[in-house]
């Protein structure tokens, strides 16, 4: 008999989840927003999809609009050190568009799709309905008490503050890429090109250490109001970017593409069992970090994909605690990777880092290299901790 399986979250993990599993096994998704709802609502991300997320995501609905990102530019203070180049072209295509989009397809593709706001409470009666349920809500989650992973779990409080806005008017950097300028001790702005239901846009994302300089947004709740601060804090802090805006078209795409959130990272062990019943988590809800490297979109997704062939390894024995730790044993490295590239990258940069930086601006070589750990985490934790492996 097919095996039945229930996923609660329509978002990147949600929706992969879908496209992949509905191939083998009968899909049920549980979710709370209509596409309309998306589609009208607040963004969510910058959601940048390096070259193997964008890979993973075929089966979704393609957006060959998006702008194509193809360097990461990397600027200490006002000095512009370097560009680095992308292995393969990149992509940030607004959630709200892309979610509507795979939630419209999907139904038409015969997915079963669930409207509720499914409750902790409600988990163990869920999980009983599956074979498999997947809880993948997101930073909203989990649903499910998933046990913390103390190891991966070094900070308690967010170690930034998290300021985005999707504008007009901002002409873009050449070679096409992200933009990185690091203010030391005040935080970092990263500026994308990225696409939208009205077109293409630039996103300005700061991440603010609290407290400092750049933690200028507090009690900002209007469209016009984040429009004005950011402007005045572009013109104070980053000249190269207050340089490519022109000042008449500088406006928000539309009224709900700002967002401010602070995000304490958490790692938990993604598989429970409910009584008889595996549940697993996928993305977010178990896998939460800083969006600093840009990194949770395509964790999300490769997760996604591993659980995927965890279950098709499994597809005829009973899915219980040990496909759970299958499924774990072969994302932890990934995970250890990313986190701790992630989270020290929160803090003060490392000396031998900060080298590198500076010995990219004469290298391009190098300047290649540091692109890349974006698009090969594993990398990055390599050259920050000195290491090939993480354990
Ligand atoms: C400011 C910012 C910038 C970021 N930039 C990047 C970036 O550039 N690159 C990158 O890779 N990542 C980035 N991220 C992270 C990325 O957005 C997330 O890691 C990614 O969206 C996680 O996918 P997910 O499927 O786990 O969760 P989500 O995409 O959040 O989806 C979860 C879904 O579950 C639904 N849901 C929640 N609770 C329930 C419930 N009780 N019942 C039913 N449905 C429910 C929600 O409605 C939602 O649609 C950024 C994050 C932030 C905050």
């Amino acid at each position: 008999m097919t095996k039945r399986i229930g996923i609660i979250g329509n978002g990147v993990a949600g929706l992969q989840l879908a496209y992949a599993l509905k191939q083998e096994f009968d899909v049920t998704l549980h979710h709370y927003e209509d596409p309309a709802d998306i589609r009208q609502g607040r963004i969510r991300s910058t959601q940048v999809h390096f070259h193997p997320a964008v890979e993973r995501a075929q089966r979704m609905p393609a957006v060959d609009e998006a702008p194509l990102i193809q360097t990461i530019h990397f600027s200490m203070g006002a000095q512009k050190l370097f560009v680095g180049r992308l292995a393969g072209p990149a992509k940030s295509v607004d959630q709200r568009l892309a979610f509507a989009a795979g939630m419209s397809d999907l139904m038409r593709q015969g997915v079963v799709f669930r409207k509720d706001r499914v409750m902790p409470n409600e988990i163990g009666s869920l999980a009983e309905t599956y074979d498999l349920l997947i809880d993948a809500t997101g930073k909203a989650g989990p649903l499910f008490p998933f046990p913390v992973e103390q190891e991966l779990t070094p900070l308690q409080s967010p170690q930034r503050k998290c300021i985005v806005g999707y504008f007009t008017g901002v002409s873009p950097v050449a070679p096409a890429g992200v933009s990185i300028t690091v203010l030391p001790g005040a935080g970092e702005l990263f500026e994308i090109p990225a696409y939208t239901e009205k077109g293409p846009v630039t996103i300005l994302f700061i991440e603010a250490v609290p407290e400092g300089p750049l933690d200028a947004f507090k009690g900002i709740k209007s469209a016009p109001d984040f429009e004005e601060r950011m402007r005045a804090t572009v013109q104070q802090h980053f000249p190269a970017i207050e340089a490519r805006i022109h000042a008449e078209h500088f406006a928000l795409v539309d009224h709900g593409a700002y967002l401010q959130t602070a995000i304490t990272p958490v790692v938990r062990r993604p598989y429970a069992m409910h009584d008889d019943k595996l549940i697993l988590g996928c993305g977010d809800s178990v896998i939460l970090a800083d969006p600093i490297t840009g990194q949770g979109c395509n964790t999300a997704s490769y997760c996604a994909e591993q659980l995927v062939a965890t279950l098709l390894e499994h597809q005829e024995s009973p899915w219980d605690e040990q496909v759970g730790l299958a499924y774990w044993s072969r994302i932890r490295p990934y995970v250890a990777a990313v986190t701790d590239w992630t989270n020290a990258m929160l803090g003060p940069m490392p000396g031998h880092i900060v080298q590198l930086l500076m010995q990219a601006a004469g290298d391009q070589e190098t300047a290649d290299r540091i692109a890349h750990w974006f698009e090969q985490p594993s990398s990055a934790y390599a050259a920050f901790f000195q290491s090939s492996e993480r354990s």
